[in-house]
């Protein structure tokens, strides 16, 4: 048995999941190395929603936003004290509102990405929370636009959003487990300072990034572990001026973007360094410790992230080997602040103002679903008849790009869990091919999918129906109606 099998095992044994849990899972009991503790039964108290939706992170908290504006009663889990997730822990920059126009003379410019995403940026837009769509003056053959934000007030206003549309946010809450009644999700097990519990519901959505859920559930994953772990830092006491100077002056000028910062509009609120243009102090220390010279701002003094990089040894759902990451991530933000001090004028008193809780990761567990996008279907613009949105963005531009600076379609099938019949996810878990992956994976795409799986979740709540039954031409119609953009 492989480490990653044992991992598998020892998480559905841990949850007692096994005897009732969905095919796939069943039966692999035997041969468990190592001793055990037989934990005794326990009543748990139950309590019921329509959907419950699991991470309240990029995703998560789009579809709950989506499943109670249908009118569901939705109930949100979230383990940290807080929603946002990785948007505002990773990079924080927001790819793409927008198609890749920019890089294509006479393709029209279309906001392809719009509904609860764009509502989260309007909310942010009146508390100084973001740059807007920043149009990219330089690199736009990365991105036509970034949508910076300021990471706490992404925290605040989604928050407030969620407890005014009647969602029960219930943070600080860990999901530990699925009630399995054949293929069907019956319940899932939570855990707080209030206790454990069971939480039944009609429709779930797992948007735990790493799909806590459907693994829990057995449905079938793998952990590629392809992918360098990270934990970003918010840096303080630094100016986007002095570090565009520096950038200038070595003629390292690589992406830049102008939008509103410090309520002022114009200014520079994306900057990213060409590596080997820089200093050779600089540049040898910044390769060796992973870090990355983009950043964002919607503050004149601030720096929204840099990102230090590591690739793990092996799959970061092993907890001993995240915990030696995590110390290593660290001394690395502390290098990343001394080469600030020490090579960018203006920088002198550079200070780490905000670090992530734990290490953010670009793919945790890959969650097979009913159809799997290929990159083919991301880099040719397919669209397919069960489109939920349309995205146009790829990270690993301009090396790859979608045709023409169009779009391709995310559809319904991709999100629907494979072998469960009541699952869906939204977020980084979805697709396995790598390239195609660098683009669905982001922010904005991970929004748009919330939607659509929060929406579906919903319906299917509402017609006491499975994931399957759901008729595509109903979830057509609902999103069209709460504003998200279709291409065909
Ligand atoms: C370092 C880094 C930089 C990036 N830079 C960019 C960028 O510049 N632009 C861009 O567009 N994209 C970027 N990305 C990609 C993008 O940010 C992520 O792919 C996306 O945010 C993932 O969204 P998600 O909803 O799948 O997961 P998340 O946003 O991570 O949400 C998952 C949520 O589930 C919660 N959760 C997990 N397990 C449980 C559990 N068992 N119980 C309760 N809660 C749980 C987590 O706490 C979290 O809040 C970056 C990613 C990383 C890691």
């Amino acid at each position: 048995m492989d480490r990653r099998d044992f991992s598998k095992q020892s998480l559905l044994l841990g949850l007692g999941v096994l005897p009732g849990s969905a095919k796939g899972a069943k039966g692999k009991t035997a041969n468990q190395p190592g001793n055990y503790y037989k934990e005794p039964p326990k009543n748990l108290p139950v309590r019921k929603f329509d959907v419950v939706v699991a991470g309240a992170g990029t995703a998560g908290v789009v579809a709950a936003l989506a499943a109670a504006h249908q009118g569901a009663k939705t109930m949100l889990i979230e383990w940290k004290g807080y929603p946002g997730g990785t948007v505002t822990e990773g990079g924080t920059a927001l790819h793409s509102f927008y198609n890749l126009w920019k890089a294509f003379p006479g393709v029209k410019k279309t906001q392809v990405v719009r509904g609860i995403a764009q509502q989260i940026i309007d909310r942010l837009l009146k508390v100084g929370g973001t740059s807007g769509h920043a149009e990219m003056s330089e690199g736009y053959n990365y991105d036509s636009v970034c949508t910076a934000i300021d990471t706490e007030m992404y925290k605040l206003v989604t928050f407030e959003m969620l407890v005014e549309a009647g969602v029960l946010v219930c943070v600080n809450t860990l999901l530990t487990g699925a009630i399995m009644q054949g293929s069907r999700i019956k319940g899932v097990i939570t855990e707080s300072r209030s206790g454990r519990e069971a939480i039944y519901a009609k429709s779930f959505v797992d948007c735990t990034a790493y799909g806590d859920l459907a693994a829990y559930a057995g449905a079938d994953y793998r952990e590629p572990n392809d992918y360098a772990v990270c934990n970003s830092i918010g840096v303080g006491n630094v100016s986007m001026d002095k570090y565009y100077e520096f950038l200038k002056s070595h003629d390292a000028i690589y992406q830049q973007a102008e939008g509103r910062r410090s309520e002022k509009d114009g200014q520079i609120v994306r900057l990213q360094g060409r590596t080997v243009s820089l200093p050779d102090g600089f540049r040898r220390q910044a390769t060796k410790i992973g870090m990355s010279t983009v950043t964002t701002t919607v503050r004149d003094n601030y720096f929204m992230f840099i990102k230090l990089n590591l690739k793990m040894p092996v799959s970061p759902t092993n907890r001993d080997e995240v915990a030696k990451a995590e110390l290593e991530l660290r001394k690395r933000q502390a290098k990343a602040i001394e080469l600030f001090r020490k090579f960018v004028p203006g920088c002198e008193k550079a200070f780490i103002a905000r670090t992530s809780p734990r290490l953010n990761i670009r793919r945790g567990r890959l969650i097979t679903c009913d159809y799997d996008i290929s990159h083919e279907d991301v880099i040719e613009g397919r669209h397919f008849d069960d489109d939920v949105m349309a995205y146009g963005f790829h990270d690993s531009a301009p090396r790859y790009q979608i045709k023409n600076g169009g779009t391709y379609g995310i559809p319904y099938r991709a999100m629907r869990v494979a072998g469960i019949d009541n699952l869906l996810a939204a977020g980084m878990m979805i697709t396995s091919d790598h390239r195609a992956h660098m683009s669905t994976r982001n922010t904005v795409c991970c929004m748009g999918q919330g939607q659509a799986a929060g929406t579906a979740a919903a319906l299917c709540a509402r017609k006491n129906c499975g994931s399957r039954e759901l008729r595509y031409t109903d979830l057509r119609k609902t999103l069209e109606n709460d504003g998200v953009y279709f291409e065909t």
